[in-house]
């Protein structure tokens, strides 16, 4: 079944969105209005007579939000997961990257990642590229072409004690300049008007960079109003290495470079103060949560609740290849999974009042907003829900699709559907996706 692209349209489906975190709205039979732009006009129950209806059995959702993705690393997702932070880059991953020399190899690889993205409902992703400048590039021209909407950062990283010399930037006014020339190149990519691709400073992690790159690029987003993204206390020896060095936390030392600033996304997390979350909310920036990766790598669950609690914007991430699998469906499942381990302990050898952290749970309202309306608003974007004003990024979802492994029978009532979905949710379910009202993949 497919679906014609919706700008200058009206759809009329059964939609859930969750504009608010920990409530789901369900939005039955109803006509969304989208513009020649893709942009939702109005939503309403008056139904016009040429309206496109989804149909029957399948439901509208907001399209996925993947605030951690490192593109180069998708050859090796679902592998190299035996060994820590800092030995998994130097064994795996800074080879596989320093290939992006090669721009045949980085066209391949892009491609087939932003296919598979888009057919598993993921319509916005903050992509880590490498220090190529032209292999960055293709992944922008690429995601332009495929219609995923996407921000794209160069990595910065010249450290010459913690990068290898096969694979760094040459100085931190190389790293500076490069990162400046894919912002013009985003910005002005004439395929580009309407800015569905956007340009992002990306400082790898302060460990990798001199103290020069790191104030260079702060003096960058300053002067173009980039966002930013980085890794923040991710594993034990991040938190420590920055601490040994800058005598300050990795929050602080980022905001003091002023790489804290409006909707930063600052992956991982997990090492956080009270006082760091703090910091982080005041200056508006937001938490890439990882809940798969973080069992490999940070050995510790990211304390989700009191994030949330403290006013910190938080979306999820699959940290491919860090996380063992690309869908955001994935690290939705997860992250409530991990904040249930998290809530009541994982160790049985200790008394039940002694084994967890209460308080910490989370349930599937909030991780299906934190899926779509949270990323979108940790990155400053209108989309993510259903409402007037809002980018049509969704996604048809055919939970009776025969190769997926949803278990609908009974026609269940729309919050315990959503919730199967959720936790059930394959490739093989995804129907539609659009971006800008643009179909991008059908069944
Ligand atoms: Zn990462």
């Amino acid at each position: 079944m497919t679906h014609p692209s919706l700008t200058g349209k009206a759809l009329v489906a059964n939609a859930f969105h969750a504009p608010d975190c920990g409530a789901v709205e369900f939005l039955p039979d109803v006509a969304i209005f989208i513009d020649a732009d893709g942009r939702i006009e109005k939503v309403s129950h008056d139904i016009p007579e040429n309206a496109v209806r989804l149909p029957k059995g399948q439901y509208l959702l907001p399209g996925l939000v993947d605030l951690h993705v490192h593109a180069p690393q998708f050859p090796q997702l679902g592998s190299a997961l035996d060994a820590p932070l800092e030995d998994w880059l130097q064994i795996y991953t800074f080879p596989l990257e320093a290939k992006y020399s090669d721009t045949t190899f980085a066209a391949e690889v892009y491609g087939a990642l932003i296919d598979h993205m888009l057919r598993c409902g993921t319509t916005t992703t903050l992509h880590f590229a490498t220090i190529h400048l032209p292999a960055t590039r293709i992944l922008a021209d690429i995601c332009i072409t495929k219609g995923q909407r996407a921000l794209i950062g160069k990595v910065a990283m010249d450290h010459p004690d913690t990068c290898p010399d096969y694979y760094r930037d040459a100085n931190a006014d190389t790293a500076v300049a490069e990162t400046r020339a894919l912002i013009d190149y985003i910005n002005t990519h004439p395929e580009n008007a309407a800015g569905r691709v956007m340009p992002v400073i990306t400082p790898r992690f302060v460990p990798a960079c001199t103290d020069a790159c790191l104030h260079g690029l702060g003096q960058l987003a300053a002067e173009t109003g980039t966002r930013i993204q980085t890794h923040v206390s991710e594993s034990d020896w991040e938190h420590s290495h920055v601490r040994d060095r800058m005598g300050m936390s990795d929050t602080e030392a980022l905001d003091h470079f002023g790489l804290l600033r409006d909707h930063t996304v600052l992956a991982h997390a997990n090492f956080l103060s009270g006082r760091d979350m703090e910091l982080i909310a005041t200056r508006n920036g937001g938490i890439a949560h990882c809940p798969w990766s973080n069992i490999y790598f940070a050995n510790a669950v990211f304390p989700l609740r009191e994030a949330l609690a403290r006013g910190v914007q938080v979306g999820l991430g699959t940290d491919i290849s860090g996380g063992p699998i690309g869908t955001i469906w994935e690290a939705a499942r997860m992250s409530v999974a991990v904040s249930r381990m998290l809530d009541s302990g994982t160790d049985p050898a200790r008394a039940p009042q002694d084994r967890g952290r209460a308080g910490s749970r989370i349930d599937i309202a909030t991780a299906f907003h934190l899926a779509t309306r949270g990323g979108a608003k940790a990155l400053g974007l209108d989309v993510g829900t259903f409402q007037p004003g809002m980018r049509f990024d969704a996604i048809a979802i055919d939970p009776a699709a025969p190769a997926g492994q949803i278990i609908s029978h009974g026609n269940p009532p729309p919050l315990q559907m959503l919730e199967k979905i959720i936790y059930g949710a394959t490739k093989a379910n995804i129907a539609s996706v659009w971006s800008d009202g643009v179909q991008r993949v059908r069944a």
